[in-house]
This record gives structure tokens, C-alpha cells and sequence, in this order.
């Protein structure tokens, strides 16, 4: 059975180890929220402050949505803490398997809305400043087969 290091560890991170990233950029550098202990009121309320929920927090936000975000843990404390961040409109599951499923239309949104998705990660990132090294590159896939 695995046992959990510390359970302050859980708090910070969906995994057992620790990114590599962590010993330069400490958990303690992120920013920390107090618990919620009373009743507030908002017009959208978000579970989870991950990737998922901090974008559409941002994008809500700054159209002028009162937005409140409830997280079980802390901040990014869940994959979005741990990903590698490769941006890439090539997906893990195919086109035509996304087409077979949702029609060749649904297909294109999946398309358009991951290639809108991975520029507005640059527009933000360079707007607030962030140190991300966002960088837009070749890609190649490699099939494996021959
Ligand atoms: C090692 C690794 C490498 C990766 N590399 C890439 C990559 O290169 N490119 C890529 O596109 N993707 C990558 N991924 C996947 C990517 O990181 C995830 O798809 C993405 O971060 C998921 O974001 P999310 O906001 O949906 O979920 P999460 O980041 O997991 O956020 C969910 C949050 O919700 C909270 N939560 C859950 N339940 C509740 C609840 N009931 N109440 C309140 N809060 C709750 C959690 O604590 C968590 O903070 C990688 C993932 C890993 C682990």
C-alpha cells in the first residue's frame, strides 16, 4: 500500500514525488487563499483551480463576472501543478476518431477551439508577464509503424 510522505504533500500535489520545478519554485511561493467560512454570493461559482478553472476564472473575470473559485486543496495542486505544458492542437485521440463521434463540425470546433486555446495562453502569459518561456514551435509526428 502506498503511504503519503506528509499530508501537507497532498495538499500541494496530486502526485507522490515532487515536479522538478518545486526546488526552485517552492510550494510556498504560490499564492495561499484563506478558507471559506461564511456564505458569499457570486454569479458564477468555479470547483477547482486548476488550468481548467483558473482560465475560465480569468477569461469570466475580465469581462466583468463575479467569479468565485472553490478549491479542495490549494492552488494548482492538482495535475495542472505537474503538467509539462506542451501546447499542441494535435490531440491525443485523432480527428477522424473525434469526427466518428461528433461529426466532421465537431470535429473542426475541437480543432479551432485548441488552436484559439494555445495562442490565448501566449496573449495572456505575455499581457501579465508571466515567466513561462512561452514559445511557438515546429511540431512533428511520428508514427510508429512503419
Ligand atoms: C506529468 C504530467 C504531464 C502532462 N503534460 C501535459 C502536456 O504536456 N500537455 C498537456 O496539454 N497536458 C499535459 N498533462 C495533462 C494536463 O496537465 C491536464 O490535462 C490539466 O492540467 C488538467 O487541468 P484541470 O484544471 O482539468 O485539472 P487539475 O489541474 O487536476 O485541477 C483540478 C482541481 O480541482 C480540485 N478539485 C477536485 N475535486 C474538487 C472538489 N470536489 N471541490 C473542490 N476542488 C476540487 C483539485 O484539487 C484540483 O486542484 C500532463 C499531466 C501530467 C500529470
Amino acid at each position: 500500500m502506498a503511504t503519503m510522505s506528509h499530508p501537507q504533500h497532498f495538499m500541494n500535489t496530486s502526485g507522490e514525488t515532487d515536479s522538478v520545478w518545486v526546488h526552485k519554485e517552492p510550494y510556498s511561493n504560490r499564492p495561499h487563499f484563506p478558507k471559506l467560512d461564511k456564505d458569499i454570493e457570486a454569479e458564477v461559482c468555479i470547483i477547482g483551480s486548476g488550468i481548467a478553472g483558473v482560465s475560465s476564472a480569468y477569461e469570466l473575470v475580465t469581462r466583468g463576472v463575479m467569479v468565485t473559485t472553490i478549491e479542495a486543496r490549494e492552488v494548482v495542486s492538482g495535475k495542472s501543478g505537474r503538467t509539462s505544458g506542451h501546447l499542441s492542437s494535435a490531440l491525443d485521440a485523432p480527428y477522424t476518431d473525434i469526427a466518428k463521434i461528433h461529426g466532421s463540425g465537431g470535429a473542426k470546433i475541437a480543432a479551432e477551439s485548441h488552436a484559439w486555446a494555445l495562442k490565448r495562453v501566449g496573449e495572456i502569459s505575455k499581457k501579465l508577464g508571466f515567466g513561462c518561456e512561452y514559445r511557438m514551435l515546429p511540431d512533428y509526428e511520428i508514427s510508429q509503424f512503419e
